[in-house]
């Protein structure tokens, strides 16, 4: 796979203006990044994936990946953009001309900022089909009532993706039947009233809310694709979401993994280097070779998806693996560190939390290993 030095060098240069200290600030007030969003938007890297006839960069996926593992790689955290960069990928694929021309070059640009993705609710969870959000038909509108849980940046965006019912489930021609894509103008329905925005105190700085739709008014112009065949279009989104999260979990690994080799050849007790005792050394080399092989599975995922292939298990498995595979970085790093590794000035202790999410979102381990054994290894449906 091509590795993008020159893409990562740059990258990895405009992060260094964005240095511990910024996200140890950011993260202690609950503040959004918006100098780093910024920054990446004018560099052009949030366009990566929009092709050039609507402003964008058109890389391929691989391209979009190298720039969000140099994100984490260099510490900062991606969860602040990365919605920007693909969340888009709904519309592009799904939508019609008129909305593509309409939207897509503003959100190149960074004018438009279309990074909330409003598919979670509180009583329905990972079980996407029993959502209750409803958009109800209404003249030229739909008429959307209900509440979204974890919608992350809702409150630095312009645009929202939103996943809603339009046919009861018991009128649905199928079991995945009935859910609808729309373009939310969010803007528009927080000045009608019809949208309220809750904020989520999280142990990380990641800008989740809560959203409630009272009889929002929604253009059925702005309905992406057929009526009803929503759940699809969200589907067809999710293989390269995951190679993309995958990607800034082999990054968090890699600084983990940086920072703890790099301690433990300075620190000094007992008149020598912590790391020349092998049982500091073994959890880094053991993170390092977890990291290796998940970065394997999230390359070759990658490049099966830009054949045009289905990555369904390669994309789940590489997510799992590269979430595992942080995670265990991360524990190696903070052991290794001792007591520093609690100390917010060493940064250590908020990637620490930053990366314990990506095993629970945006799927949890548990959906994957069921993926892998219904489609992959042909075990009978659980649910
Ligand atoms: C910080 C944050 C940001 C997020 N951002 C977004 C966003 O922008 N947009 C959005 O739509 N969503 C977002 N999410 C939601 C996220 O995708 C969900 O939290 C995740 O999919 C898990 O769903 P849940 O929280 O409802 O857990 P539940 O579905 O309630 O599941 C709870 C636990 O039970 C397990 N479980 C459930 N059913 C089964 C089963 N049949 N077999 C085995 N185990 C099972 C799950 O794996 C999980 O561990 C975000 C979440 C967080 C925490």
């Amino acid at each position: 796979m091509h590795d993008y030095s020159a893409i990562r060098e740059e990258v990895a240069k405009l992060c260094a203006q964005y240095p511990g200290a910024y996200w140890q600030a950011k993260d202690k007030a609950r503040e959004y990044p918006s100098e780093f969003v910024a920054a990446l938007g004018e560099a052009g890297y949030l366009a990566a994936l929009i092709p050039e006839n609507y402003g964008g960069a058109g890389l391929p996926l691989s391209a979009a990946a190298a720039i969000l593992e140099e994100i984490q790689r260099q510490g900062c955290n991606g969860g602040a953009v990365h919605a920007q960069m693909y969340v888009m990928g709904t519309v592009l694929r799904h939508g019609s001309e008129e909305q593509k021309a309409r939207y897509l070059p503003k959100v190149a640009t960074g004018e438009l900022r279309l990074q909330a993705f409003g598919v979670t609710e509180p009583t329905s969870g990972t079980d996407t089909l029993s959502l209750k959000t409803v958009a109800r038909r209404d003249g030229d509108d739909y008429v959307v009532n209900g509440q979204k849980i974890w919608t992350s940046r809702a409150e630095h965006s312009d645009l929202m993706i939103l996943l809603a019912r339009t046919t009861p489930r018991e009128e649905a021609a199928s079991r995945t039947e009935g859910l609808s894509v729309f373009l939310v103008d969010m803007k528009e329905a927080l000045a009608a009233g019809s949208l309220t925005i809750r904020p989520i105190d999280t142990m990380m700085n990641h800008a989740t809310t809560e959203v409630f739709f009272d009889n929002m008014r929604v253009p059925a112009a702005n309905l992406v694709g057929e009526e009803g065949k929503g759940f699809r279009y969200i589907l067809s989104g999710m293989n390269a979401e995951r190679l993309l999260i995958g990607s800034e979990c082999i990054g968090d690994a890699k600084w983990f993994i940086d920072k703890a080799s790099a301690y433990a050849k300075e620190r000094t007790l007992f008149g020598r280097p912590i790391g020349q005792n092998q049982g500091v050394q073994f959890p880094i080399a053991r993170a390092y070779a977890q990291m290796r092989a998940a970065e394997l599975l999230v390359h070759d995922g990658i490049a099966k998806y830009e054949a045009g292939e289905n990555v369904g298990a390669e994309a789940n498995m590489a997510k799992m693996l590269a979430a595992e595979a942080s995670w265990a970085a991360g524990e190696a790093c903070i052991q290794t560190h001792g007591g520093f590794g609690f100390a917010a000035e060493y940064d250590i202790e908020r990637k620490f939390r930053e990366t314990r999410l990506y095993q629970v979102a945006p799927i949890s381990t548990n959906m994957i290993l069921s993926y892998v054994a219904e489609h992959v290894l042909g075990m009978p449906r659980s649910y």
